[in-house]
């Protein structure tokens, strides 16, 4: 193709010299376009010295630098290595040493060398027992009366290498090549969304650059260079995008104002049935006040699990009943929206209102009456699931609108519920509550247009659960634990991670409850609990467990959220290295939230670090806050709670931990641009604004900002 004609939006089967077979596999790896090249970012760079003797890779080897370099030499032997899997040994020498080749799974390496043959090779040293060895290297025939001896070597720089996530069809080096070729046009098509005031403010190479770097950078700086400026281009974006969402709910969106007055008040206290911890204090007044005013509350309730929200709910959802309003609880689980109606139907008994349960397994008639009922305003409080979001539940005038456990939420849902309020202009008072807590500086960059309450303080006298973790053979004396408690009337979940057996071979619930009930456990009764039980029966032995009728569940991860039984003291959780650490940290505190100390026993024997570290953590720290921190340590926050169901984008450059402050940085600047041009149509910012939408527009429901 004639470059003149080159546009970001060319395909990649357009681009001269690519093979149709080459743009079939760039298209698998989701590469279509030029822009799609552009944005692939080196998932690491390779660094590669030139031609060093066998004597100075010796030296490289040895201070681990985890660079790369070339040698040349004769290869003096050849062999089928020993052990699993198909393994190819080669030794290559010069006049100053010699370097085993090791060729795994390229069996036919065996027929392409012999001894004699002289080869450049390419790799990483690295020492191995008393030898140095290169693994899997790429090599290449050079002649065979060429010289070995390496050019005297200057202390030169590295070759940076782009390393790209690839495929097995198309091979790292293959995409750079590509990706070098349309360099030079593809860039010079790119226009700025930054000024060239702000770049300069800011020490920020332009986009053309910033990618032109990216993709061949001469020096390490370089790197950083097309990173900071990348990264912050997404972190800028998001917040730009967040808060233009903030604007817009803030200026356009009208709630009805829920005035607490002395009289509400009290009608509130009432129903409280304990002296609220003065962190459920705080927070409960930091939401009167908001549901006070006209602007649509939209706050985001962080408290560790067993913390008192459920109470915090309740409060704001009497403010709004007690205004003559509706107020909704939206559960992820038909088990929790259940616990829920039960336990706040308990404490509303006397109280002149009426409170309904809406779930999926409310149907037919019951259904339409209980959904004609609400529409008609006769129902003041509804408890359910997501089956309250349906289209045909339409309420009369929904003021206040809680969602328990938001990391099951994505932000579709919460706009599906915004969009329950009584009329088009007004929508109601929204509260997100999650036992997930996140870090600080993560809340904002993802749920930017919420406001935070936290809850840092548990109800007097909780006990911190002791937790160990234990091999396969520590199992025997947990399970002999969980028996001893059944004698003396406490209870205790097993939890395992799957239902059906599974190729992976994980504990397989009904098979693990025989083995237990046969065993260790023959004397406690037990019973099983899981997703796939109706809701009739999973409420029936929800029942019998939490009346002391059954003294062990053994089940799966159902029990995550929000069960609340006192007397459980114990959990055994199986595999525990295949849980993620909020999940963990979630399912420990089903236990002791009573008056007696919970204990969580972690079944593991972990294979990966991460799974190590995230064992270690449980064993650590109680505290919510420490284990979110530690979580995002691990693995990043691409995972935490969730995040990708909540429908933030993931993003391509950035790293959060690691570009921290690049985010406060995004955070400032959006915040002055957003508050001199609320809506970016000013003429600066119409390119910004129209990529921002593009990014952003979708997922944040920017449709309506116009
Ligand atoms: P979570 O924040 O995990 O949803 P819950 O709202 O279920 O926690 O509360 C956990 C337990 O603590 C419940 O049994 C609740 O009744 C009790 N609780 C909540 N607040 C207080 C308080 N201020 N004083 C005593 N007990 C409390
Ligand atoms: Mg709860």
């Amino acid at each position: 193709m004639d470059p003149t004609t080159l546009t970001l939006t060319t395909a990649v089967d357009d681009l001269q010299g690519v093979h149709p077979e080459t743009a079939a596999a760039l298209r698998r790896l989701g590469l279509r376009c030029v822009a799609d090249l552009l944005l692939h970012a080196p998932s690491r760079y390779r660094r590669t010295h030139s031609w060093q003797s066998m004597s100075q890779m010796a030296e490289f080897a040895d201070a681990q630098s985890g660079d790369d370099l070339e040698v040349r030499g004769e290869i003096v032997s050849v062999e089928r290595g020993f052990g699993r899997g198909a393994k190819v040994e080669a030794v290559l020498e010069d006049d100053s040493g010699e370097v085993d080749l090791v060729f795994f799974n390229q069996p036919w390496i065996q027929r392409k060398l012999h001894p004699g043959l002289r080869i450049s090779v390419v790799g990483r040293p690295r020492r191995y027992r008393s030898r140095i060895q290169i693994a899997n290297p790429s090599w290449q025939r050079i002649d065979n009366d060429a010289s070995l001896v390496a050019p005297a070597c200057e202390d030169e720089h590295a070759k940076l290498t782009p390393v790209y996530p690839a495929s097995d069809e198309l091979s790292s080096d293959s995409i750079a090549e590509i990706i070098l070729a349309t360099l030079p046009d593809a860039t010079a098509l790119l226009d700025d969304h930054l000024t060239d005031e702000y770049r300069a403010s800011r020490n920020l190479p332009t986009l053309a650059r910033a990618y032109r770097l990216l993709h061949r950078p001469e020096l390490e700086e370089h790197i950083d260079t097309a990173r900071r400026r990348l990264a912050l281009d997404e972190l800028l974006m998001l917040q730009l995008g967040v808060m233009m969402k903030r604007f817009h709910r803030r200026t356009h969106l009208q709630a009805v104002s829920l005035p607490l007055t002395e009289d509400v008040q009290s009608r509130i206290s009432a129903r409280i049935p304990f002296t609220p911890t003065d962190a459920q204090s705080r927070v409960m007044n930091e939401i009167a006040a908001d549901l006070a005013e006209e602007i649509p509350m939209n706050r985001l309730l962080q408290g560790d699990v067993g913390s008192g929200k459920t109470m915090v709910a309740l409060a704001a959802m009497l403010q709004a009943v007690a205004n003559g309003r509706q107020a909704a609880l939206v559960a992820p689980t038909e088990l929790l929206a259940e616990q829920h109606e039960r336990t706040l139907r308990e404490v509303l008994q006397h109280a002149p209102m009426r409170l309904e349960l809406l779930t999926g397994s409310i149907t037919g008639s019951a259904r339409r009456s209980l959904v004609k009922d609400i529409g008609a305003g006769r129902v003041d409080i509804v408890v359910g699931t997501h089956a309250i979001l349906t289209n045909d539940v339409v309420f009369r005038d929904l003021a206040v609108a809680v969602a328990d456990e938001q990391h099951r939420f994505g932000v579709q849902q919460r706009a599906t519920l915004r969009s329950k309020g009584s009329d088009q202009t007004h929508c109601p008072h929204q509260l997100v509550m999650t036992a997930t807590p996140i870090p600080r500086t993560l809340s904002l960059t993802l749920f930017g247009d919420l406001d935070v309450s936290v809850i840092d303080e548990m109800p007097p006298g909780r006990l911190p659960v002791e937790t160990v973790a234990v091999d396969r053979a520590g199992a025997a004396a947990a399970y002999a634990d969980v028996a001893a408690r059944a004698g003396r009337g406490e209870r205790s979940f097993v939890v395992v991670p799957v239902i059906e057996e599974s190729p992976t071979g994980l504990t397989d619930l009904e098979s693990h409850l025989d083995r237990l009930a046969t065993g260790p456990l023959r004397d406690c009764r037990i019973a099983a609990m899981h997703g796939r039980l109706d809701t009739t029966e999973r409420e029936r032995i929800m029942n019998l467990f939490r009346e002391g009728s059954l003294d062990v569940l053994v089940a799966t991860t159902v029990i995550e959220v929000g069960v609340d039984v006192p007397q459980a003291t114990l959990i055994v959780i199986e595999d525990a290295d295949r849980f993620g650490l909020a999940q963990l940290h979630q399912l420990r505190g089903r236990v002791g939230r009573g008056d007696r100390a919970g204990k969580c026993v972690l079944v593991a024997e972990p294979t990966t670090d991460e799974a190590h570290r995230r064992i270690e953590a449980m064993v650590e720290t109680t505290d919510g806050f420490q284990i979110a921190e530690r979580d995002l340590e691990i693995r990043g926050p691409g995972e935490l709670f969730g995040a990708r169901q909540s429908g933030v984008p993931p993003f391509r450059i950035a790293v959060i931990p690691r570009d921290l402050e690049l985010l406060a940085l995004a955070r400032r600047d959006a915040e002055v641009w957003i508050e001199e041009d609320p809506l970016l149509t000013q003429p600066p910012h119409t390119l910004l604004r129209r990529r921002l939408l593009k990014a952003h527009g979708q997922w944040l429901g920017l449709g309506d900002v116009g």
